[in-house]
C-alpha cells in the first residue's frame, strides 16, 4: 500500500517540523504549507489523504480554510483535522460544524496526533479504498 500523504498547514515552523518529523517516522508522506495560500497551491498540485489545519494562520483562519475545503466539490471528501490552542468548547463546536473531521488541542503529544490521524483515515477510506477481498468482489464492500 502506498504511503498516505498528509498536508500540514501551520505557520509556526517549529510545530510544523515537529509534526512532520513524527509523521515521516510513522511512514507518512508529508507536505507542508505555512499559510492558506500555500495550502491551496499544494492542493491544486496533488491531493493528500488528509489535511491538518492550524486554527491560527496568518492569511485566513484555519476554520475558514476548512469551511472552504468542505464547500468545494473537489475537496469535500478530504478529511480535515484542526489543530488549535483554543480549548473552549464553543471553538471545538465551531471547528466541527465548520466541517473538520476531528479536532486536536495544543499542546498535543505526537502519539495522540498520530492516533487521531489514523482513526480519521480509517473512517474516511472505509468505503473508498476497499481491502483486497472487496476489490476482488466489487459491490460487496458497501451495503448502502
Ligand atoms: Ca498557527
Amino acid at each position: 500500500m502506498p504511503a498516505k500523504q498528509v498536508l500540514i498547514v501551520e505557520d509556526e515552523r517549529p510545530i510544523r517540523e515537529m509534526i512532520a518529523f513524527g509523521l515521516k517516522r510513522a511512514g507518512f508522506e508529508v507536505r507542508e504549507a505555512e499559510d492558506c495560500r500555500a495550502a491551496r497551491a499544494a492542493l491544486a498540485d496533488t491531493r493528500p489523504d488528509l489535511v491538518l489545519v492550524d486554527w491560527m494562520l496568518p492569511d485566513m483562519s484555519g476554520l475558514e480554510l476548512t469551511r472552504a475545503l468542505k464547500r468545494d466539490r473537489e475537496t469535500r471528501e478530504l478529511p480535515v483535522i484542526m489543530l488549535t490552542a483554543r480549548a473552549e468548547e464553543g471553538d471545538k463546536v465551531a471547528g466541527l460544524e465548520g466541517g473538520a473531521d476531528d479536532y486536536v488541542t495544543k499542546p498535543f503529544s505526537p502519539r495522540e496526533l498520530l492516533a487521531r490521524i489514523r482513526s480519521v483515515l480509517r473512517r474516511s477510506t472505509g468505503g473508498q479504498q476497499p481491502a483486497t477481498a472487496a476489490e476482488a468482489a466489487p459491490g460487496t464492500g458497501r451495503t448502502a
